[in-house]
């Protein structure tokens, strides 16, 4: 590899990483100001205040904002309060790096690159927020919804835009028959209408074919998950309520890498 091919992957990396600090900053702030009575827009919900500890709410110097490396430095603990900061933050830098990362080997600079990385972006923004608060938000499911319409649309394989909608409506209504059964049968609800949003955008991305290879597998991942939570000694039991969402989002990423499983 020459140099300045290197040095884009650098530069693209390092992209990442800062952005991965922002979607910290939205994972923290799109449920807070979802739940918040006094209706904040979403927009000022997640541009002010600037980034804060969620214990002492003392406000962060910049080189304590430096993606991994100031996580690092403080040994995951806050400047001020010394309060334990999540693993979760450098997590999710890391893994945002990578999907830049990723995105750029496989598409270069381009729109498609860009399509992707908002796609993997979001996915990975779902995925902490459902762990952590069992909210999939419409701010979030609906755009992927549409961005993957758009893609369709703009690159009609391998999913065109018959294919992407086709798609979107069998992802919504496949979780939603599902639930309306659960429900007759056990009278609460198995799933969140979120989850039913994001079938449908995963849905539009993939087309319908693969749906039900995403929830079977899915299914698999939650209970691989259950399993090993009663492993290392979590309580649960047939009412203990588990996020489908992140379920979800890891089966379209290994389905995505191995095509070959189905
Ligand atoms: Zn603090």
């Amino acid at each position: 590899m020459t140099f300045f091919p290197s040095l884009a992957y650098l530069v693209v990396f390092i992209f990442g990483l800062i952005f991965g600090s922002f979607f910290n900053v939205l994972i923290h702030r799109i449920p807070k100001s979802i739940q918040s009575p006094k209706k904040e827009s979403l927009f000022s919900a997640i541009s002010f205040p600037k980034s804060y500890c969620p214990k002492c709410k003392k406000g962060l110097f910049v080189v304590h904002n430096l993606p991994i490396i100031s996580w690092l430095f403080l040994l995951g603990k806050c400047y001020f309060c010394k309060a334990k900061i999540s693993i979760r933050y450098p997590l999710v830098e890391l893994f945002s790096g990578f999907i830049f990362l990723f995105c750029f080997w496989q598409y270069g600079m381009t729109a498609e690159f860009f399509l992707w990385l908002i796609f993997f972006s979001i996915l990975l923004i779902l995925f902490f927020i459902d762990l952590e608060t069992f909210f999939l938000p419409d701010c979030l499911t609906i755009p992927l919804l549409l961005i993957g319409i758009f893609k369709s649309l703009l690159y009609p394989l391998p999913i065109d835009p018959i294919n992407a909608i086709v798609g979107g409506l069998v992802g919504f209504f496949a979780l939603f028959i599902t639930n309306a059964i659960y429900k007759f049968w056990k009278g609460i609800d198995g799933f969140g209408f979120g989850d039913f949003k994001l079938l449908a955008a995963l849905g539009a991305w993939f087309g319908a074919t693969l749906i039900i290879p995403i929830i079977v597998v899915g299914a698999l991942v939650a209970l691989l998950a259950v399993g090993l939570l009663s492993f290392v000694g979590k309580r649960l039991n047939l009412q203990t309520m588990i996020p489908f969402g992140p379920a979800l989002i890891t089966a379209t990423i290994i389905i995505y890498f191995n095509p070959d499983i189905l």
